[in-house]
């Protein structure tokens, strides 16, 4: 498995991903999405969208205000549960989350050694006095103060006064908005259940121990969708909502599979009965075997009629849905398949980064589904010259009207294409003396390097046929 320091450096030096402000000594645990990443992130986010929402006919989508009604955190419960326990060191003010103290390396001065200064694995008692930590385990001087509650919304204030009233927050998932569009969306498109409100969008959690690159960050990206089932419903046998959970686990599973994700990197992780939300019926994670270990990629999880009963109650709406056949209300339970777009293209990321030998040369590649590819077809002519570079110009200028397509007559044509491997670009396109006469040219195939002979007039068609619709 490609290390997170390799990927890191390759996102930089490649445009995919850069630290926030890095000109100015960079910005706690944001990251921004370079001319590549962008491309790859969008891709993410829009074949996800086509298979999730356009092509079902039981999903539509919204795309919903970041700043929202401060009540919905009250009714949703992040106000109050939103928390994680925080300790502070009394001597340099650092901030630790309770629960994690115990797992950082720690900072001892040994009593035994004259107070020499030591750093010790996380959990390990000094070798020298056999001392466990009880100090700060960054400066090593101070005590810790008991643990508080830290509510890990970003709060802001809505119009121009700073005060209590104007308070509002930074949404810290995009879930809340389906929840309380649920009216709004069952009306105006005239739903029956079952059916799905998706979204992608950001969010932001003040998290205390943000890091490992964009697994975890302040600001994200989140892919959520909140499917509500009439709990009363029998699907093969089983109440609706089980039934309807156990599919919604399979179909995410199955489509991180189809971009690219191996199956031995993947698998589902059951929530124990008291990591369960007080709310929640069962949650199964789909966790990925990131650079950093085994973690969780997303989460599907069964809300039950938690979120619309809350909303219901704190805005005084009814939110419940008028069963014909039935003659009766009820308030839908729903299923929350919920992914991060940061985390998804960390994993495509991983899974894709290949290293080989070729001759003698070690060659980098990003076995990317074409789908997800940032740059789908890369023009080469097979050298700078006056009549294969305008030749080859004008071939880009033309699929680049379909695709996001690459030129480049910089340098010797091997390294081009390794260019292009290190990017995950599917194909390349050699220009060359021969295509003056016979009008074909090369194609070479990233993963194979196996090249072809492809006449233009041909070419669209032999590239449609292997880079799918995107
Ligand atoms: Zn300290
Ligand atoms: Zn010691």
């Amino acid at each position: 498995m490609v290390s997170m320091d390799t990927l890191v450096s390759l996102c930089k030096r490649r445009g995919f991903v850069f630290q926030s402000s890095e000109i100015y000594g960079g910005t706690g645990s944001c990251w921004d999405y370079g001319p590549l990443g962008v491309e790859l992130k969008g891709n993410i986010k829009r074949v996800w969208w086509r298979d999730f929402v356009q092509r079902r006919p039981d999903m539509v989508g919204i795309d919903a205000s970041i700043l929202m009604h401060p009540t919905v955190w009250k009714a949703s419960g992040h106000l109050e549960n939103f928390t994680d326990p925080m300790v502070d060191c009394r001597e340099c003010k650092l901030r630790f989350r309770a629960d994690q103290v115990d797992a950082l390396p720690w900072t001892h001065f040994c009593p035994a050694t004259k107070g020499n200064k030591f750093t010790i694995p996380p959990g390990e008692p000094c070798g020298h006095c056999a001392a466990r930590r009880t100090l700060c385990p960054d400066c090593g001087k101070g005590e810790l103060t008991p643990p508080r509650q830290f509510n890990l919304m970003f709060k802001t204030f809505m119009g121009p006064v700073e005060e209590d009233a104007a308070v509002t927050y930074l949404r810290p998932e995009t879930a809340q908005a389906m929840f309380v569009n649920f009216e709004n969306v069952l009306q105006s498109m005239r739903l029956k259940l079952p059916f799905g409100i998706a979204q992608a969008g950001r969010s932001f959690r003040n998290e205390i121990t943000p890091g490992n690159f964009i697994f975890r960050s302040r600001e994200f990206e989140q892919m959520e969708i909140e499917y509500f089932v009439n709990p009363h419903d029998r699907v093969e046998d089983r109440p609706a909502d089980e039934y309807w959970h156990d599919r919604w686990i399979a179909d995410c599973l199955a489509w991180f599979r189809r971009y690219g994700l191996r199956d031995e990197n993947l698998r589902l992780r059951e929530h124990d009965r008291d990591e369960l939300s007080h709310y929640s019926k069962r949650t199964v994670d789909i966790d990925y075997r990131f650079p950093i270990g085994w973690s969780e990629l997303m989460g599907v999880a069964n809300r039950t009629d938690f979120d619309l009963k809350q909303h219901a109650k704190w805005s005084g709406k009814s939110l419940s849905y008028f069963d014909e056949e039935r003659k009766e209300h009820v308030v839908p339970y729903v299923v929350e398949p919920a992914a991060g777009v940061d985390r998804a293209l960390l994993a495509f990321l991983a899974d894709a980064y290949a290293e080989e030998e070729v001759r003698g040369e070690k060659r980098v590649v990003l076995r990317f589904h074409p789908e997800l590819a940032p740059v789908k077809v890369a023009v080469l002519p097979l050298s700078r010259n006056a009549d294969l570079s305008p030749k080859a110009r004008d071939l880009a200028a033309a699929l680049r009207k379909r695709w996001n397509t690459d030129f480049d007559d910089a340098s010797a044509i091997g390294r081009r294409y390794r260019r292009q491997d290190e990017i995950g670009t599917p194909y390349c396109i050699t220009v060359d003396f021969d295509t003056l006469e016979d009008q074909a040219v090369t194609v070479r195939d990233r993963d194979t390097m196996q090249q072809e002979r492809v006449g233009i007039d041909a070419l669209e068609g032999y590239l449609a046929e292997r880079l799918g619709p995107c």
